[in-house]
This record gives structure tokens, sequence and C-alpha cells, in this order.
């Protein structure tokens, strides 16, 4: 099963394909944690990269594009995998489709997880993550069991460093005018869905799994 997570930033995507991941076996693939990882590892691209997100812009899709097609011929992605915060735009949309036919394959669903505006800067001011496991908290909606302590290890939290107030606009309009014609794109092929994204957690990830 191959699908494909679109939403605004901080719509909870990571949230959800954590929970399709562990509900079916296969795995979350982001381009964000991807991209972070090259980050904290001071990568060529990794170097490259945090300029385009410190300032909330998106990295361009060549680079994207690049490291998608060497993670998609991965072993672990032979069952199928969560697509999450891949493609974000129609030419990486469109690589993501060149990809998949030289492996004569396809996407079987594009879920849109369907947040507004106001309710996305609440979201982004109270998310916490563990940075070496990617895992996602929230102070309010998902806090972890000991405040500032990840479940698991127990080490301590932090804030992204590009969910300050000012950078979500921006990566907001850029989701408003970027990502957004993907939609009608996916719609296209007949394989969209759309979910209210407002719900809580629980109640979005049960009304994915009734679209799949
Ligand atoms: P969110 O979903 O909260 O916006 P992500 O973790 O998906 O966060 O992405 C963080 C940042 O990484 C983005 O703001 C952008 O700079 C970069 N990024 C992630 N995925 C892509 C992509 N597919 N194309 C370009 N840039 C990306
Ligand atoms: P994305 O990957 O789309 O950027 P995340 O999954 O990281 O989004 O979620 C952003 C923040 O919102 C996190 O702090 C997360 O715990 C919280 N969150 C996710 N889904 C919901 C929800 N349905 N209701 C309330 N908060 C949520």
């Amino acid at each position: 099963m191959k699908i494909l997570l679109i939403g605004p930033p901080g719509g909870g995507k990571g949230t959800q394909a954590k929970k399709l991941s562990s509900k079916f076996n296969i795995p979350q693939v982001s381009t964000g944690d991807m991209l972070r990882d090259h980050v904290k590892k001071m990568s060529k691209l990794g170097i490259k990269a945090k300029e385009f997100m410190d300032q909330g812009e998106l990295v361009p899709d060549e680079l994207i594009l690049k490291m998608m097609k060497s993670k998609l011929s991965d072993d672990n992605c032979k069952n199928g995998y969560i697509l999450d915060g891949f493609p974000r735009t129609l030419p990486q949309a469109k690589g993501l489709d060149s990809l998949l036919d030289n492996i004569d394959s396809n996407l079987d669903k594009v879920i849109i997880i369907k947040v507004d505006d106001d309710v996305i800067i609440d979201r982004m001011g109270g998310r916490r993550v563990h940075k070496n496991s990617g895992r996602i908290y929230h102070i309010k909606y998902n806090p972890p069991k000991n405040e500032g302590l990840d479940d698991i290890t127990n080490e301590p939290l932090s804030i992204r460093s590009d969910d300050k107030k000012e950078t979500v606009k921006n990566r907001l309009k850029i989701y408003h005018d970027l990502t957004k014609p993907l939609i009608n794109f996916y719609n296209l092929k007949n394989i969209l869905f759309e979910v209210d994204g407002q719900n809580e957690i629980e109640d979005v990830f049960s009304s994915i799994i009734n679209k799949l």
C-alpha cells in the first residue's frame, strides 16, 4: 500500500503517518525528518537545506527529488510506505510519477488532512519533539507522560527551530501557493480523499482508516 498524506504544516501529517506506519507495518517516509537528519550530520545536502528550512522556505525540487529517488528504491519501501511531506509542489508530484512509472508502480490513495490556518498557529506553538526518534507531542493536545520529557527514553523534548510564529506564517503561505495545487492534480487521478484534521487525533486516524 502506497499512501500520501497532504496537509498544512502542523496539520498532523507526522502524527498520523506514525500511527498508520505501526498499524500497517510499512515505513513512514518523511522528507522533513530526512532533511533534519542531513542537517544534524552536516552533510552537503544538510548544509544547503538548512538555509531554506530556517526561513520556512522549501528546499529546491531537484535536491528533494534526488534524495527521494534513492529512498524509494530502498528495500524496506518494497511493500509500500506512507509519504509525509513529499511531494509538496507540482514539479515534485510529476517527478514522483516518473520515479514510480520507472518501477511500474503508483500511489494507491492520497489523503488531504484539512485544518484551518488559525488552528495551525495554535498547534505549532505547542509542538514538542524528541529529536532522536522524531516522536511528536503537543503541550495541550498530546502531552508526554512527564512534562518536557520523551515517553520512551525520558530525554528532554525540544521546540523545532522553524516553529516560530513568523516562520509558520511563511510556511502556511507556501502551503497555499505551492502545495494546494496538488489537490487538483491527484483529484484528476481519482485517488484523492479528504478528512477533517480538526478533530481529535484518534478521530482523525479513524477517518483516514475509513478512506483506505
Ligand atoms: P511541516 O509539515 O510541519 O511543514 P516538515 O517536517 O514536513 O514540516 O518540513 C520541514 C521543512 O523541511 C519545510 O518547511 C521545508 O523547508 C523542508 N521540506 C520538507 N519536505 C520538503 C519537500 N518535499 N520539498 C521541499 N522542502 C521540504
Ligand atoms: P505535521 O507533520 O503535519 O507538521 P504534526 O503531526 O507534527 O504535523 O502535528 C503538529 C502538532 O499538532 C503536534 O504538536 C501534534 O502533537 C499536534 N497535533 C497533531 N494532530 C492533532 C490533532 N488532531 N489535534 C490536536 N493536535 C494535534
